[in-house]
Formats: C-alpha cells, structure tokens, sequence
C-alpha cells in the first residue's frame, strides 16, 4: 500500500477544497503522510485563467494554516508542507525569494509553461509537427536544466506536455532521437538526485494513462530514477486517487518504493 500523497491542491488556487477539507480526507484514506502542495504564486508577466484572483495574496495564511496543522496532535496522517513551484527560469531570483519565503518540507519543480507558452490547460497546437516536435525536446531540455538547478526535489508529472496533444506527443516518441532526448534527462534526474513523480492525474484525464507514460515509466527504471507516487488532488475524493492502479503501475516496472521530503531529506516508503 501506498504511505504517503504529497501532491494536492486547495481551494486557494484552483482547487475545491479547503486545508482542513482535504487533510479530513487524507484521514479516511489511512495514508500515513500527506503534503499540500499548492502551486507557487506567479510572477510578473505570467497569468493563470484557472486561479483565484486573491491567489497570491492568500498563499502566505495558506502556509501559515499548513504549519499550524503539522503542529496539531492528531491520529491522522502527518502533515508536510511542499510547494508545486512553476519552472520559469528568465526569473530565477523570483523563485528563491519565494522557496526561501516559507519552511517548505520539499519542491515539486512543474513545467507547466515553456518560456511564456503555456503547456497545459492553455496550450495551442494548432502548429506545425516541426514545430511540435522541436517544443518536446525543448520541454525535456528545460527539465534537465531544472533538475540541475538545485532549487526542486522532485519533477512532477514528467510528460504533463501530453495534456491535449496525446496522440501527438505518443507518435514523437518514437521518432529518431526522441528518447535519446529523454534519456540525457532521466540521467540528469538520477546524477542530480531529483525524484520523478509518477501520477494518476493522467488517470483522471481523457487518455487515462499515468504521468508519465509506460516509455518514459520503463526507461526511467532501467536509468535508476528514483520515484514519488502522487495524486496530484484538487478535491477531496482525489485524494490517494487510484493509488491501487498506480502501485501496480509501478511495481511493473520493478519499483517497491516512494520517496518523500521532510524538511528537504529523502525518504523511501516502501509499497
Ligand atoms: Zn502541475
Ligand atoms: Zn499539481
């Protein structure tokens, strides 16, 4: 069984739920850990259609409310505040005033734009297949500089790019060089001791495949790569989504255990 889900979401971004709604739910599941990792207010210049508008104002009492919570005496899981910080190197300094603003236990380093184009919710891919392509290299290039840079514990949802280009994104993996491009980034992950998150989000989406998918999943095993199992939850009923199917996911390409941080150590649980 699955100990722990330290990728979720509230309702001070875009999620449903409130901390205290979401930690009640974590109690029901018998996890033994649980993070809130809300997503990382946006700098300047970056702007998310799906957050709330006091976003930003909100997320310092947010934290507040995560510490207070690990401090409870409770039966329940034990408490671990993360952040899910969006990658955006042309702001460096933004990011590390903003890790440094708040005792986070650990950073789940997420590329949900490229530069200033969105990948995700937003993302338009009505280009060219060059085009297409060239923005999948690029999306592993940039993961590999994010793992290099220090600054996050885990890369989450690993091919996230895929959202609303499935087909696409399946068909650029088997051309010449594609995993070669992957497997100079696994590499880094492991060299760097960054951790890939393997989700069940893509469990809840239309292609109803983990993140990542099985090449990635099996190449990421022969590399060596260490792995946290999440849900990446924005409700309650979310919350441990599917851990059965995503244990068994895992365990099939020999993986036993999860890594989580507390206070930016490692620690495996097995499963
Ligand atoms: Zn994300
Ligand atoms: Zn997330």
């Amino acid at each position: 069984m699955i100990r722990a889900d330290i990728h979720m979401h509230t309702c001070i971004s875009h999620g449903q739920a409130t901390v205290e709604e979401m930690y009640q739910a974590a109690c029901q599941t018998g996890l033994d850990y649980v993070g809130f990792s809300e997503h990382s207010p946006l700098p300047e210049g970056f702007f998310c259609r799906l957050y709330r508008e006091d976003f930003a104002a909100s997320f310092p009492g947010y934290c507040q409310e995560v510490l207070a919570l690990k401090q409870r005496e409770t039966t329940g899981p034990q408490v671990l505040l993360g952040t899910e910080l969006d990658w955006i190197p042309s702001n460096m300094p933004y990011m590390r005033q903003l890790l440094a603003a708040h005792p986070f236990d650990y950073v789940i380093g997420s590329l949900h734009y490229l530069d200033e184009m969105s990948v995700g919710y937003n993302a338009n891919w009505n280009c060219s297949e060059e085009e297409a392509f060239a923005r999948f290299t690029y999306y592993y290039r940039v993961m590999a500089h994010m793992a290099r840079s220090g600054l996050v514990h885990i890369a989450s949802h690993p091919d996230f790019i895929k959202l609303h280009c499935f087909d696409l994104f399946n068909y650029w993996l088997w051309q010449p060089g594609s995993r070669e491009v992957i497997g100079e980034t696994l590499a880094v992950l492991r060299q760097c001791g960054v951790v890939m998150e393997v989700s069940s989000a893509g469990l809840r989406q239309k292609f109803c495949e983990p993140y990542p998918g099985p090449m990635i999943m099996d190449m990421a095993a022969r590399e060596g790569v260490l792995i946290s199992l999440a849900s990446d939850a924005h409700r309650p009923q979310e919350v441990a989504y599917a851990f059965d199917e995503l244990a068994r996911y895992a365990r099939s390409y020999g993986y036993r255990e999860s890594a989580i941080f507390i206070g930016g150590q490692r620690t495996m649980l097995p499963f």
